[in-house]
């Protein structure tokens, strides 16, 4: 795959290389064309008018579609927010898909639950920024699952801190791995070092 390739020799060089910036800008504004039907418009209140189910397909769906409505709502998200600026608007929107956050009383990890699985997050839950998204609240988390996504936490930190474009970390994890998911995806088997939660 040869946007794989590129991303992958872009990896180092994402703070300084202009024709790098706008390899991750073109490539998340891929993904929000294969959802949205206007990909250009873009405000934190519009979130994304989905295309017809029928281009809904490929394994850019088997990576997203399990958690829809939170990929409508990230697709809206202005890429140029700071990281605690995305964090707020994430938590904001839980709440307003009637789920609660709490922030852990030791870790960077705010913990949020009363969402739905196939909607708001996919798989055991989902890690943006620094919030986990998934059903359970904080007190019954296992403590594997926590380990795992203060993981995702770190890596969606350490692209942010390269070029300061949150989505950069969601183009790596989708194309940067050639669409692979579970432990065949280089990123949950990094995670999987500290939470051992798919056991890779
Ligand atoms: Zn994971």
């Amino acid at each position: 795959m040869e946007l794989q390739r590129r991303l992958k020799d872009c990896h180092d060089k994402l703070d300084s290389d202009k024709s790098c910036q706008v390899l991750v800008k073109n490539s998340w504004n891929s993904l929000r064309r294969a959802f949205c039907k206007h990909p250009n418009a873009v405000h934190p209140a519009d979130g994304c008018e989905l295309t017809r189910t029928a281009n809904l397909t490929g394994p850019i769906l088997s990576l997203f579609g399990a958690s829809i409505k939170l990929f409508q709502f990230l697709a809206g998200v202005s890429p140029r927010l700071d990281a605690k600026h995305l964090n707020e608007e994430v938590q904001k929107w839980v709440v307003r898909q009637g789920g609660k956050c709490e922030a852990d009383r030791w870790r960077p990890i705010t913990v949020c639950y009363g969402l739905k699985k196939g909607e708001h997050f996919g798989d055991g839950g989902t890690t943006i920024g620094n919030t986990f998204l998934n059903d359970v609240p904080p007190a019954e988390l296992r403590k594997e699952v926590l380990y795992h996504e203060l993981q995702h936490t770190k890596q969606f930190e350490f692209y942010y801190n390269k070029f300061n474009f949150w989505p950069t970390f969601l183009v790596y994890y989708t194309y940067g791995t050639g669409l692979s998911r579970g432990c065949a995806n280089v990123y949950e088997q990094e995670a999987d070092l500290h939470g051992n939660l798919y056991r890779c």
